[in-house]
């Protein structure tokens, strides 16, 4: 019989923010779960995570990177799309594995190329997938069972059939490949399909119905929220990147003010909006008359200049000045410490675009939301967080943004007002909100501890491993 420590288990994230953050979370919940988790990276890359991968080792967690001799660019996905060509690290993978063959990797859902050869040597392959149950659900029972072409409009609503809420969509909310002929769909359920299983970074207790209905469908272990792994400042500091925002400030900053009185605001690692787009918020916010912390980012139309650091004034004239004298707001340009941020007493509400990350981390801080989703499967996110959880205003946002084309649907400052007093200004519906987000934000925590959901589904995985490797030797 083997034992858990003997378990390898390998982990390829893709590149970039979103994808990569909660992938090394969950190499180090299966590393806190006894099995030998080794992350690959490129050495650019892994700089980004290299400290917090020391400091676990340094506790005993059997956790490692794995930097391959080949580089690919370092790139800011937000430039060049999802789709980066990372093939020159095919053959050192190839060699890799031949080399020290794993008891499984877990690839994910976007590589192109490694899920071929992982399953040409036979190595159990596991999917990644980066998002909820939930959206999931939405675009299965999209593609099955509506018509999009039959709608008069964009804009015009459709009820998802199938579903035990009632989800409200439109065609320019669903995602861009579903409505237009794309073999994305089909290449993601054969790379499914091939697959030892799939990993999600969910809980049980979030959305229990679209739980049980992708594990009917498909073999998976649902084991988030991952980002609980991180416990100490440090960690919930320096996660996945290194801030380039001084966390002391935005920390003297939040404890100058009364506890749930403050809104964070902030798009993700990738989303750069226009500058009318921020001309409206920054209005919007500014006649809230709340108090608020913003992760500003903007677009140029020339994409090499969207550095995190761009210093450049795009908001409206006085306004950062006004709102330091007023003590009102700070606003932030880089990498900002999302965890801390959002774990702080004076948080009372986050304005977030929705990825899936925020998401869940906003649901273990206990933060209701107002939701701008602009893109990817952040419209359905939107509706979990607003129509089945209750814990989040809509913004109103209607239409995908996307990478380089024209901004369409500006979202106006008086909605943008309107939703953060909803959220931020005392009233039975925002204080059951947020009581709502409490209440879940303890089931995330239960559901990682040692007999919750997640603790069992990482177990569970690391145990068919075993199974594997046994049944493999015989
Ligand atoms: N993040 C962060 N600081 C930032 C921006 C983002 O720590 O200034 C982290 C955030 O905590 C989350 C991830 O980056 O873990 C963003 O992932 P999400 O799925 O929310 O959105 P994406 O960036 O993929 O659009």
């Amino acid at each position: 019989v083997l034992k858990t420590d003997s378990v390898k288990m390998f982990f390829f994230p893709f590149v970039g923010g979103g994808h990569q953050i909660p992938m090394i979370d969950a190499a180090r919940v299966f590393a806190s779960h006894g099995a030998k988790s080794t992350i690959l990276a490129t050495p650019s890359n892994a700089l980004h995570f290299q400290n917090s991968i020391t400091r676990d080792q340094q506790t005993g967690l059997p956790v490692a990177i794995h930097t391959f001799s080949a580089d690919i660019p370092d790139t800011d996905m937000s430039a060049v799309g999802p789709f980066i060509d990372s093939s020159a690290l095919l053959e050192p993978l190839r060699q890799l594995l031949l080399r020290h063959p794993p008891d499984c990797i877990v690839v994910d859902m976007f590589h192109r190329w490694a899920p071929d050869i992982v399953d040409e040597l036979g190595i159990a392959r596991i999917v990644f997938t980066g998002h909820g149950c939930f959206p999931r659900c939405v675009t299965e029972n999209i593609i099955n069972h509506v018509t999009l072409e039959n709608l008069s409009s964009d804009l015009e609503p459709f009820v998802v059939p199938n579903l035990p809420h009632h989800i409200e969509m439109t065609r320019s909310q669903v995602p861009i490949f579903l409505r237009s002929p794309s073999p994305f769909p089909d290449r993601m359920r054969q790379l499914e399909e091939k697959s030892f299983g799939i990993v999600t970074n969910s809980f049980y207790d979030l959305e229990p119905d679209y739980a049980d209905y992708l594990k009917k469908g498909t073999k998976a272990w649902i084991i988030g929220p991952v980002s609980l792994c991180n416990r100490t400042a440090e960690d919930k500091t320096e996660r996945g990147k290194t801030p380039t925002i001084d966390e002391q400030k935005c920390l003297n900053w939040l404890n100058s003010k009364k506890p749930n009185s403050v809104l964070y605001v902030s798009f993700g690692s990738l989303a750069r909006l226009p500058s009318e787009q921020l001309k409206e918020i920054a209005y919007g916010l500014e006649a809230s008359e709340q108090s608020f912390i913003w992760v500003v980012r903007n677009i140029h139309n020339n994409p090499s200049e969207n550095k995190e650091n761009g210093s450049g004034n795009f908001l409206p004239e006085g306004f950062e000045q006004r709102m330091k004298e007023k003590d009102k707001g700070l606003v932030l340009r880089g990498w900002a410490p999302q965890l801390l941020i959002l774990e702080h007493v004076a948080i009372k509400g986050f304005m977030t675009h929705c990825g899936w990350n925020s998401t869940l981390e906003s649901v273990c801080a206990g933060v209701p939301m107002i939701t701008w989703p602009l893109s990817a499967e952040q419209f359905s996110n939107e509706k979990l967080i607003t129509d089945v959880l209750k814990i989040g205003v809509q913004v109103g946002s209607r239409e995908w943004w996307s990478w380089n084309s024209e901004w369409k649907d500006l979202v106006g400052r008086e909605k943008v007002e309107s939703a953060v007093r909803k959220l931020m200004v005392e009233s039975e519906e925002a204080e059951e909100m947020t009581t709502r987000a409490k209440e879940i934000a303890d089931k995330a925590r239960r559901a990682v501890e040692k007999g919750g959901t997640s603790y069992a589904d990482a177990e569970a995985l690391i145990q068919e491993l075993i199974a594997r490797r046994l049944a493999r030797q015989d």
